[in-house]
């Protein structure tokens, strides 16, 4: 009844839809600015969520959705999670009510420079990276997205000079006028294509949205290695200048690698630094690096920051991230690494011989990319799952020795003693971690306990 006698005293009825991180940001910030705010999610709602919407008195409904108190809206703010063909946001289209995606609510109340991040992997690890490099430069900024706090929730907070954003294609679908001033394209590959009936092209055309708003003024930073960015600019009409990044070849202007060095030729003036001073390691992260430092070179930062920036990163937790040295064995820790891609870089980085924990639940892996790598970096297998027998039978030649096991513990100890002076024990799944794990966080922290309870 509440929401019905609302309806008559507000044209801005807003209905937010999935009532986690992003959901419960943009029901704040919808309150903040005068809607009538009503939030619905199917599942249930964390209590630190249900305590923020009681706090603000904004009702709120769990475990289904009402169709009576979500039609009525004006405005629909939609979850990531909630597919756009869902029956509820079918309907409401019909109905003429604009659906939204968190990150375009947010943005339409924000004056401040956007930098924001896509690309199928890794882009936590430069929103990180692009934050520490703000940080160090004593840029005043917020940073969120897709990771940690939600856009809403940051626009909510308050001010700032800088909103650093992560951004997934499930965003970037429902956006309209969510503009960034930086925006950066680190790579595409095929993921998701269930959201996107199984057609690549469309997948590619969603990450292309995050220049859609872009004018002469803005700076659109891409991985031009990438066929499919590569092509997408071509055929797009972009407004943005252009800055590409390289790990192919030299460029005039933008960022590319030359003699172990990375260049950065931006406002005619170049960076440059040693791949060997750079905190993170393997090719994918230099990629990654010279996006960001390409970011802040652009924001005008001085260059002996980005210099010690780079140095200092530490990294994102679960990424290649060097856990404990014991007896001169190095142990790594990439559990973030839930398909065959992401474990590609890990292995393609290890410059010591490597004991290698795989494996999970296979999300159809074709193994076959790895083969080279492992015949030429791992002298040892330690599989990891409920079922490993995809492994087994991938890799059984390769090495020679193979370890079955069922439980972080064993893998651990098992590792422990396959591997000696100078080796590497890596955690690089492939997989995903829910036979034996709650998640890709709890793999990786039940293997850092095992390796200091060595
Ligand atoms: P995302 O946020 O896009 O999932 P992350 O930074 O969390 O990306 O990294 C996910 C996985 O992908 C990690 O295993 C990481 O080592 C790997 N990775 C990071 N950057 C890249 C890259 N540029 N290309 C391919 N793989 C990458």
């Amino acid at each position: 009844m509440k929401v019905e006698q609302q309806q008559h005293t507000n044209n801005k009825q807003l209905v937010v839809l999935g009532g986690g991180i992003s959901g419960t940001g943009a029901a704040l910030l919808g309150a903040q600015k005068g809607y009538d705010v009503f939030l619905s999610d199917g599942g249930t709602l964390s209590s630190a969520f249900a305590k923020a919407l009681q706090e603000q008195s904004i009702p709120y409904e769990s475990g289904r959705h009402s169709d009576e108190k979500i039609l009525i809206a004006n405005l629909i703010v939609k979850s990531p999670g909630i597919p756009d063909n869902a029956p509820m946001i079918l309907e409401a289209k019909a109905k003429g009510i604009e659906v939204v995606s968190e990150i375009e609510f947010a943005a339409r109340f924000t004056e401040e420079k956007i930098i924001a991040v896509t690309g199928s992997n890794g882009k936590t690890t430069v929103t990180s990276l692009i934050d520490h490099l703000l940080t160090v430069a004593g840029i005043e900024h917020t940073t969120g997205g897709n990771i940690g706090k939600s856009f809403a929730q940051q626009v909510y907070e308050g001010k700032s000079a800088y909103r650093l954003l992560e951004v997934s294609s499930f965003q970037l679908d429902g956006i309209s006028s969510f503009k960034p001033h930086i925006a950066i394209l680190l790579n595409i590959t095929p993921d998701h294509l269930d959201r996107y009936e199984y057609q690549f092209d469309k997948y590619v055309a969603s990450k292309m949205r995050i220049t859609m708003n872009q004018n002469e003024n803005d700076f659109l930073i891409y991985n031009t290695d990438d066929p499919a960015i590569t092509k997408a600019i071509k055929n797009a009409n972009i407004k943005a200048q252009l800055i590409p990044f390289s790990m192919e070849k030299e460029l005039e202007r933008g960022a590319y690698l030359h003699n172990n060095k990375i260049n950065i030729n931006t406002h005619n003036s170049i960076f440059t630094m040693p791949t060997e001073q750079i905190s993170i390691k393997g090719k994918h992260n230099t990629a990654n690096a010279m996006a960001a430092s390409t970011t802040a070179k652009l924001l005008q930062i001085r260059k002996e920051t980005i210099r010690q920036s780079l140095t200092s990163f530490e990294g994102v937790e679960h990424r290649l991230e060097n856990v404990l040295k014991i007896n001169k064995v190095q142990y790594i820790n990439d559990s973030k690494a839930t398909n065959v891609n992401a474990t590609y870089y890990a292995l393609d980085s290890m410059e010591q011989p490597t004991v290698w924990i795989v494996g999970g639940v296979d999300k159809g892996n074709n193994y076959k990319d790895l083969y080279s790598l492992v015949n030429r970096k791992v002298k040892a297998i330690v599989c990891l799952g409920t079922d490993n027998s995809k492994i087994v039978e991938a890799f059984g030649n390769c090495v020679e020795q193979m370890v079955e096991t069922s439980n972080m513990e064993d893998a651990v100890r098992v590792a422990y003693k396959l591997a000696t002076a100078g080796d590497n024990v890596l955690l690089s799944p492939a997989c995903a971690s829910f036979d034996l794990f709650q998640n890709y966080e709890d793999r990786g922290r039940q293997f850092k306990n095992a390796v200091r309870g060595l």
